[in-house]
């Protein structure tokens, strides 16, 4: 299964991208993930993501692609893969697709999660994600068993930095600049499906699995 989940910030691309990855026994490539570890570490490209992050604004095409690559070179991906957050530009789009053929491998699946602003606002400003295993919560959807704890790990849960609404705001001003050439140039591939992401991550995992099943 080699699978792209598209769709604004705040659409639950990765909390379904880590329940499919489980269910399917995939890996679950997240380019935000990749790139808030490489902060962490303070890498080279995380010193040169981070104010971009921070503001909401897209680390460029040139270094996406970079870290892109390095990431298929990873043995792992010949199972198949759920690619969160990637792509997000034209360019980018073109360069999943150059690597894909370079490996000899196809797209079986491109979702859409759509979501409207009010929700995804709401979503994401109310989001904890564990420092340990990355899984996401919410402070009134989805609370933790124990206040700030990670239910499955017991890791500690914190707030991202770009989780308050001004960025929130920005990033999906960014997002809708480039999601119309995005789905342009998946429409004709009969591969892209829509889906409403409004809705409970439960009902919208079992709507992806059904797709998933018939491919
Ligand atoms: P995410 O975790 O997918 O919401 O990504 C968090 C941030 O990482 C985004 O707001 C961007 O600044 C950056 N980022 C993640 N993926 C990409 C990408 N494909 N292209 C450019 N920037 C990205």
């Amino acid at each position: 299964m080699h699978l792209v989940l598209l769709g604004p910030p705040g659409a639950g691309k990765g909390t379904q991208a880590k329940r499919l990855a489980e269910k399917l026994d995939l890996p679950h490539i997240s380019t935000g993930d990749i790139l808030r570890n490489n902060v962490k570490l303070g890498t080279e490209l995380g010193k040169q993501a981070k104010g971009i992050m921070e503001k909401g604004l897209l680390v460029p095409d040139d270094l996406m692609a970079k870290m892109l690559d390095e990431r298929f070179s990873n043995p792992d991906i010949k199972k198949g893969f759920i690619l969160d957050g990637y792509p997000r530009t034209l360019p980018q789009a073109d360069c999943l697709d150059r690597i894909l053929k370079d490996k000899g491998l196809n797209l079986d699946l491109v979702i859409y999660l759509d979501s409207s602003d009010e929700v995804i606002i709401k979503r994401l400003t109310g989001r904890l994600v564990c420092s340990k295993c990355g899984a996401n919560y919410h402070v009134t959807n989805m609370p933790p068993k124990v206040q700030g704890v990670c239910d499955s790990c017991q890791g500690s849960l914190y707030q991202r930095s770009d989780d308050n609404e001004t960025t929130v705001r920005k990033r999906l001003e960014v997002y809708k600049q480039q999601v119309s050439s995005l789905i342009e140039h998946y429409k004709n591939s009969g591969k892209l499906h829509t889906l409403n992401a409004d809705l409970g991550a439960q009902i919208v995992l079992e709507q992806i699995i059904e797709l998933s099943a018939k491919v």
